[in-house]
């Protein structure tokens, strides 16, 4: 994919998530791997509907912000992910209703963030961790991330929102999507005697579908 082309696949994707209500305003912010080796990033204060392709902030190969808008004040969440994962393409963090929801329960399973209600969360995201509250902007939760070694594609930042790394930009909003969809259909099913996957079943699906899952 040439720059150009990933810069539109940012704004649209972006602009879909605002559309269908899984960010809001100004929040969530983008990342995507370039073919040198630097990155585009969101720029701060900018809204998911509104991206401009043009002014994406871009970062060299050393991470020196080389052109376009000053980034997310979120930046140091998405260098740990690419920093601690060969495999991150992409990061996308959203403020999505429902993942905000579930990380506000006290019960909230902080190692395994989700229930395992359906097979495909745990394809695309493997344990989602839950971090604990941090600041907007606190450059701790970027070390949080890192103190997960790698390990961990998908975290929940409580009170706050969830931060998915993904191979390519679609890849970590579709996982995202389904960070979502699944803490959705977990606060429909709260109370409810629901049938939840087994751990036999958790791991047949890790096994058939190779799943990177941190024990
Ligand atoms: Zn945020």
């Amino acid at each position: 994919m040439s720059e150009r082309q990933l810069r539109e696949a940012i704004c649209q994707l972006a602009k879909s998530l605002y559309d269908r209500g899984l960010t809001h305003g100004s929040t969530g912010n983008i990342s995507s791997r370039t073919e040198d080796g630097g990155l585009l990033v969101s720029p701060t204060g900018t809204s998911f509907g509104r991206l401009d392709p043009a002014r994406l902030s871009r970062f060299d190969a050393k991470g020196r912000l080389i052109d376009g808008d000053p980034p997310t004040k979120e930046m140091p969440l998405h260098t740990a992910f690419y920093d601690t994962r060969s495999t991150a393409g992409a990061v996308v963090h959203l403020h999505s209703c429902h993942s905000v929801a579930l990380s506000l329960l006290p019960d909230s399973d902080v190692d395994s963030f989700l229930p395992p209600l359906t097979p495909y969360a745990i394809m695309q995201l493997g344990r989602v961790k839950l971090l604990p509250f941090f600041v907007p902007g606190d450059p701790a939760m970027g070390e949080a991330v890192r103190g997960l070694a790698g390990k961990r594609a998908a975290v929940m930042l409580a009170n706050h929102g969830p931060v998915v790394a993904g191979k390519t930009v679609e890849a970590a909003c579709n996982a995202i999507e389904e960070l979502e969809a699944t803490a959705r259909l977990a606060l429909m099913m709260r109370g409810l005697p629901a049938r939840v996957l087994s751990a036999e079943q958790v791991s047949q699906v890790i096994t058939k579908f190779d799943v990177e899952w941190d024990k």
